[in-house]
C-alpha cells in the first residue's frame, strides 16, 4: 500500500463545483487512501486547481484525466470528503520534485 500521502500537502481550500478528475493510473483509488475499494463520493476540488492548465488534470499525479475522482465509502465516513480541496500541491508538483522530497526526509543531503 502506497503511503505516498504523509508526505504530500493537499491544497484543503474550500472546494468549488469543479469535480476532481483523476487518470488512468489512479482511476479507482480513494484520493485521500489510495484505496482501491468502493468508491463513494465524487470529488469536489476548488476553482483554483482548476484553472488554466490544471483544468482536468489527474489530482493525484497530475497527469492526463481520464475519469471523476471518489472518495472511497471509508473516508466519506469519515468526512475527509468534507476537508477542502484534495488536489496534492507539492511544491514544483513535478515528479522529479516529488522524488527529491522524499529523498531528503529520508537522506542528509551532501552539500
Ligand atoms: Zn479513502
Ligand atoms: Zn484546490
Ligand atoms: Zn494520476
Amino acid at each position: 500500500m502506497s503511503k505516498h500521502q504523509t508526505d504530500l500537502i493537499m491544497c484543503r481550500k474550500q472546494p468549488g463545483i469543479a469535480i476532481g478528475r483523476v487518470c488512468e493510473k489512479c482511476d479507482g483509488k480513494c484520493v485521500v487512501c489510495d484505496s482501491h475499494v468502493r468508491p463513494a463520493t465524487i470529488v469536489r476540488i476548488c476553482d483554483e486547481c482548476n484553472y488554466g492548465a490544471f483544468q482536468g488534470k489527474c489530482l493525484v499525479c497530475g497527469g492526463s484525466g481520464i475519469a471523476d475522482a471518489y472518495y472511497c465509502k471509508e473516508c466519506t465516513i469519515l468526512e475527509k470528503d468534507r476537508d477542502g480541496c484534495p488536489k496534492i500541491v507539492n511544491i514544483g508538483s513535478a515528479k522529479t520534485d516529488l522524488f527529491y522530497e522524499r529523498k531528503k526526509y529520508g537522506f542528509k543531503p551532501r552539500n
